[in-house]
């Protein structure tokens, strides 16, 4: 199985050049990857009904067969239909085509079909529009359906799965040792590979189907609790002096219970003499930047540097700023580090580090980079983990001796499903807002509505409050320039004169940006329009109004991390949601953010209404695309899965056992597109 990953898909028997490129932009470009491209769906035709009993209006499967050839009849605007009539011996049924002169040859009279479409019905007789059509003869019971693309369509798929089946070695080594499978009842690759694609029956899919997605899950869990294990190297890099307190003093504000206990559970991981790798999840607000302010100071008090890490250059520049200032006075030098730092700064900041005079590096992606060396690296904060993945994760601990590890992450999960995704990862909860934080009040309201909001915004720049608008991006290409620019001159020259308008978008240059946000954050704007850049960790108290324009766009999390932005201080707060979408689901989304503004709940809502597999896309985790396991419909098995795994690993840490040869593959297979992205 391993040698199909090495052969090219254009091996296959009518795959050229171009069917191979197709292949290509579905992810597939070798014969092993062709057998792991699972069917998105099926169609089930094993029980064909008689015409009489296929229910109007659903799809279905019916068995008869063609009374005459079809024939051919133009109507109006030069479509041509192609008509005939089938029976199944006890009724008729009509069928018609559109446009597809195929079907005189293809559908012969005398000939038995599985005709598989919708039924419609009237008085006289029941028919089928563009059904589709397999001899019954040859038909396969249970069908797959593939995801296609732009001339590469399921049938053709369907063809060349079949030849790369034909390919696979007989015996097949199975990677799920043969105790494991008996004990979990799994069947064979074999029988599982040979039936996801082309079941034999419903009962033969459900069993390839949890043999393929337990299999899946094992090698997800054995590589994230091997990355986990890291810890159980020892590290010289400890922390043992505690220098929490004297930070907490620091503070403007006295630290909620969360914050202290979080910032102690990872304390004690940064004393323990073993590398820390903690997951720290709070709510928006919840005030995740001063924990991680006080581990940087908990490091530079025990002689380490600390980096931090943050998704973007505005986050970046923010925590820059927090963290000096709490640092101020205590001796605690910290540097930035960014993508558009200035050269002559750069260079000073990156000789202060390598020194370790700079006892704490806050910056991008930049930080990744080879120049960056520090003396003595102790400890790596990322935040708001969910832009980042596993591997960047991996790449920035390459820079010190196993250095501690903290992730920060907004996106609130259940305890327990947070538990398996992040497997390599202990996990704290900020369960616990700083004091005096009133509910942000929520409304949904439609456009006609929105000079009303208006007239709100502006009282409240009256009293010396900010509001933020939010603009879609209208452009395909990401250029959301236009919709911001646009929106602002109507502000201010229509609906809002006299109020001082700030505009944030994409392609402004960084300092354009930082300009914009200081404006802002020192309350020299009353409103800034933009677009989702202030998603994610902006911190601006002073702002009490996020008014989001067409929030049907974006998903229950986001308005949940947009409307985050507000409610930060002690004032009143109020998140205008503007929509005309009518349909259900989006009132449904609103009504919940109107509902509720615990972050927990609206992960709960947002996987039930969007379903998992979006809420878990690998942009959300970092983690590998999975192809058929999904995390939250699947987690019985994934718990079962991650018990598996945890005992094969204190059997044979290294998976060298000649059993687990299999496996090792597997997980190297499925982590390969992380390693030095
Ligand atoms: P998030 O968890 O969303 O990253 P931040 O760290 O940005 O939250 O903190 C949100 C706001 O709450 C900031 O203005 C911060 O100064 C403030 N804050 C944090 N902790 C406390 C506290 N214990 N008491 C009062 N205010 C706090
Ligand atoms: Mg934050």
């Amino acid at each position: 199985m391993a040698s199909l990953y090495e052969k090219p898909i254009t091996e296959l028997r009518g795959v050229g050049e171009k069917r191979g490129k197709q292949f290509q932009r579905l992810g597939v470009p070798t014969v092993g990857d062709l057998i792991r491209f699972y069917p998105r769906a099926y169609q089930d035709l094993s029980r064909p009904l008689p015409i009489r009993q296929a229910p109007v209006g659903e799809l279905c499967a019916v068995r008869a067969t063609v009374l005459r050839r079809p024939a051919e009849t133009r109507v109006k605007g030069g479509a041509v239909l192609y008509k005939t009539t089938v029976t199944d011996g006890e009724s008729d049924m009509a069928l018609t085509f559109f446009n597809n002169p195929y079907v005189v040859n293809t559908l012969l009279e005398g000939e038995d079909y599985i005709f598989y479409g919708k039924v419609s019905a009237n008085f006289l007789k029941r028919e089928m529009l563009s059904p589709e059509y397999f001899p019954a003869s040859a038909c396969l019971a249970i069908r797959p359906i593939y995801r296609q693309t732009q001339g590469l369509n399921s049938r053709a798929i369907l063809a060349a799965v079949k030849q790369a089946l034909a390919l696979l070695p007989r015996p097949m080594r199975d990677p799920i040792p043969q105790g494991l499978r008996q004990a979990q009842g799994l069947c064979s690759l074999a029988f599982a590979l040979e039936n996801i694609h082309l079941p034999s029956s419903q009962e033969a899919l459900a069993q390839a189907r949890r043999r393929l997605i337990f299999e899946e899950l094992l090698v997800l869990q054995l590589g994230l609790l091997k990355m986990k294990s890291r810890g159980k190297q020892r590290t010289s890099l400890t922390a043992p002096r505690d220098c929490l307190e004297e930070f907490w003093g620091l503070l403007p504000f006295a630290p909620t219970g969360a914050q202290r206990r979080a910032a102690a559970e990872a304390a004690a991981d940064m004393a323990s003499g073993f590398p820390m790798n903690r997951l720290v999840q709070g709510d928006v607000g919840s005030g995740k930047t001063a924990v991680a302010a006080a581990l940087c100071y908990q490091a530079a008090g025990n002689g380490l540097q600390a980096a931090l890490m943050a998704p973007t250059e505005l986050l970046a520049r923010q925590h820059y700023a927090t963290l000096s200032r709490f640092f101020q006075g205590a001796g605690v030098e910290t540097v930035l580090l960014t993508g558009s730092t200035p050269k002559k700064e750069k260079r000073q900041a990156l000789a202060r580090l390598a020194e370790g005079s700079a006892a704490v590096a806050v910056g991008t992606h930049a930080l990744l980079s080879q120049e960056v060396v520090f003396r003595r690296l102790g400890l790596v904060v990322t935040d708001e983990q969910h832009r980042f993945g596993v591997a960047q994760r991996a790449a920035l601990a390459e820079k010190g001796d196993s250095p501690h590890l903290l992730v920060m992450s907004a996106t609130p999960i259940p305890r327990t499903l947070a538990l398996m995704i992040y497997g390599d990862l202990d996990l704290s909860v900020l369960d616990e807002l700083p004091p005096g934080r009133q509910p942000v009040a929520t409304y949904a309201i439609s456009g006609e509505k929105r000079l009303r909001a208006f007239r709100f915004i502006q009282k409240h720049a009256a009293m010396g409050k900010q509001s933020y608008i939010i603009c879609p991006m209208i452009d395909e290409a990401g250029d959301d320039r236009a919709s911001v620019t646009d929106y602002a001159k109507r502000l201010r020259e229509e609906w809002l004169p006299g109020l001082s308008i700030g505009e944030l978008h994409g392609r402004m240059k960084p300092g354009e940006k930082e300009a914009v946000m200081a404006a802002f954050a020192q309350g020299r704007l009353d409103v800034l329009v933009s677009t989702t850049v202030v998603e994610v960790g902006v911190d601006v108290p002073n702002a009490v109004i996020m008014m989001v324009e067409n929030a049907e766009r974006y998903g229950l999390s986001q308005l949940h991390q947009l409307r985050g932005r507000v409610g930060r201080g002690r004032d009143k707060s109020y998140c205008i949601l503007v929509t005309d979408a009518q349909n259900q689901e989006a009132q449904a989304r609103m009504q919940v953010l109107c509902a509720t503004n615990d972050g927990f709940q609206v992960a709960d809502q947002d996987l039930r209404l969007r379903g998992p597999g979006d809420f878990f896309g690998q942009r959300q985790h970092g983690l590998p695309e999975l192809k058929i396991a999904d995390m939250a419909q699947d987690m019985e098995v994934l718990r079962q899965a991650q018990a598996a795994a945890r005992q094969i690993l204190e059997e044979d840490f290294a998976l060298s056992l000649p059993e687990h040869r299999g496996l090792r593959g597997q997980v190297a297979l499925l982590f390969r597109g992380l390693e030095g992205s």
